[in-house]
């Protein structure tokens, strides 16, 4: 027998209706590229994405169409988000940090028909214009009077000529729920990036997953900022949480600078941010040589990265802010597992909480996950034992987008790449990528927990640990530091360090000194560049 319930489609622009009919006169304020901050309500937010809807068919968009975006966190990007997406067709959120090639690689996979760009990325755009083959028109999306005099793309359009010109009535179409929204393609640290195509119902249910208390946590009360980019994995879901939960939005725009961000914090009352370690590590750097403190923000989730101990300490302990590490990835729209207490931890002393806030969390329901060997078998959740960390649920990808099947899929589960261990509470703990991971003797040595280390000493501002080649153990770990401006610690003290806080045999063969380490269009540490950087490095053999 049937249940006899309203079947409504879980679709996006329900959370737009939402947050205009129910929170109309909350704010979202941006920082905007005009070089202002903008501010208005989800009222106004509704109208002008209605009337970008009409913008968008009358740039004959086709249905199920693909509009591109290379633009920063900000109002019209909120626009762009829901517009395109209610009115059936789909936004692929391009990230700008990316190589031009690669840029132009995915809007011609994706088959991009427009392209709408913060004027930022003007000369980036100007350099793939007559190389992105299906895109017949580009925006920017900037005031009028701040269009540029001349460009090298032709009948340039301003994203303000097309809204204002449009009427705001307009009806968001009833469309399935398993039309497709928005598409990601992940970064690509090897081979070509990969397109992840959301559909409204998977969108719509890591909605309701993302703003639960012990996940992201998000409320009518809370006034939140996304760091973490809308052209990263939709933000983590904030865009569409702030309209579910009718919370005020704050956009930084291109301020991502430590004290660009902290002014934001303190003039808006940021209650909670999201955004991964290296820019936490910016703000962090600011606050501390500055002698500030927040006077509004409760908490920020950090992930994206493993979230070094250090950094959870400084936070919690210099500053009162609560730590929330999170993990996820593109396939899994993002959110995987999220960092929460349970009772029993509250009682306890704040190392020992801070050991819990190492690990990556908990599962969010919706998604399940497990470890297993080589072989496939399923490993105890003991947190001792580490495997190949697989998931499944209502928000993981089946297939990339234009590839046939499903055969990336180990019986229904979706390989993630990375190594964990789950503890019998049901926390899960990355102890590193498979490929990162490194093979001493035959055993596996997880390099995120020798980087944790590095971290918590003062000299060390980015560390990363790599496999180096050895004639009897085949890999060792080689610690790759970066130390903070104007510290000093030698190679033997650094590994002194680890004494007492690892297995001896874990502790790194060498330690190299460099300048800089690169890192990737989302922030994280490129350790495949460092392992050819360092590919003939001799390690002291004793
Ligand atoms: P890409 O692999 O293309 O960079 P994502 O941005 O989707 O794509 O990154 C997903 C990966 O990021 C995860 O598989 C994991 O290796 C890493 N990651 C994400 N969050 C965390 C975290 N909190 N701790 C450790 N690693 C993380």
């Amino acid at each position: 027998m049937n249940g006899q319930m309203m079947q409504l489609p879980l679709l996006t622009s329900s959370l737009l209706v939402h947050a205009q009919r129910h929170h109309s006169d909350q704010e979202i304020v941006s920082r905007r590229v005009e070089g202002d901050v903008h501010r208005y309500t989800y009222a106004d937010l509704a109208r002008r994405a209605r009337q970008l809807a009409n913008a968008v068919a009358a740039l004959d968009v086709t249905e199920g169409g693909r509009v591109a975006t290379l633009a920063w966190n900000g109002y019209r990007h909120m626009e762009l988000y829901y517009a395109v997406s209610g009115s059936g067709r789909v936004l692929n959120t391009i990230n700008p940090r990316l190589h031009a090639d690669q840029v132009t690689y995915i809007a011609d996979h994706a088959e991009n028909e427009v392209l709408f760009f913060d004027i930022t990325f003007l000369p980036l755009v100007e350099s793939i214009a007559d190389r992105v083959s299906t895109v017949r028109h580009f925006v920017a999306l900037i005031d009028k009077d701040k269009m540029p005099s001349s460009s090298r793309i032709p009948n340039l359009l301003c994203y303000e000529d097309l809204v204002e010109a449009q009427s705001a009535s307009y009806d968001w179409p009833m469309l399935d729920e398993q039309t497709a929204a928005t598409l990601c393609y992940t970064s690509g640290t090897t081979g070509n990036p990969k397109g992840v195509l959301y559909s409204h119902r998977s969108t719509l249910l890591h909605t309701f997953a993302a703003a639960l208390p012990d996940s992201l946590g998000c409320s009518a009360a809370d006034v939140i900022l996304p760091v973490v980019p809308m052209f990263h994995v939709n933000a983590w879901g904030l865009p569409y949480a702030a309209c579910m939960t009718g919370a005020k939005l704050v956009m930084p725009g291109a301020g991502l600078d430590g004290k660009s961000l902290y002014e934001l914090f303190e003039a808006e009352g940021v209650t909670m941010a999201a955004g991964v370690p290296t820019v936490w590590q910016g703000l962090l750097n600011h606050v501390q040589s500055n002698g500030l403190k927040f006077s509004t923000m409760r908490r920020t989730v950090i992930g994206g990265s493993a979230c070094p101990p250090a950094m959870v300490r400084t936070f919690e302990q210099d500053y009162n802010v609560h730590v929330v590490h999170a993990w996820g990835m593109t396939e899994l729209s993002p959110l995987g597992t999220v960092c929460a207490f349970k009772a029993k931890h509250l009682a306890q002393n704040a190392e020992q909480r801070q050991a819990v806030q190492a690990k990556q969390g908990r599962a969010v329901f919706g998604v399940d996950m497990k470890i297993v060997s080589p072989d496939g078998a399923e490993l105890p959740c003991d947190g001792v034992q580490t495997g190949d960390l697989l998931v499944r649920g209502h928000w993981v990808v089946s297939r990339y987008f234009k590839e046939e099947g499903e055969g990336h899929l180990q019986d229904g589960w979706f390989p993630t790449g990375d190594v964990a261990k789950i503890d019998p509470d049901g926390y899960m703990q990355i102890t590193d990528r498979s490929k990162d991971v490194i093979k001493s003797g035959g055993e596996w040595i997880g390099s995120i927990d020798l980087e944790n280390i590095a971290m918590a000493h003062p000299a060390v501002a980015m560390a990363a640990c790599i496999a180096a080649k050895h004639p009897k153990w085949d890999e060792r770990p080689l610690l790759v530091v970066m130390l903070k401006p104007g510290a000093q610690v030698t190679r033997d003290e650094l590994l002194a360090f680890y004494d007492g806080k690892i297995a001896k045999w874990w502790t790194p063969d060498d330690v190299a000194f460099v300048d800089s380490i690169p890192l990737g269009a989302t922030g994280k540490m490129l350790k495949h560049r460092l392992r050819e950087q360092f590919k003939d490095y001799h390690l002291p053999t004793a």
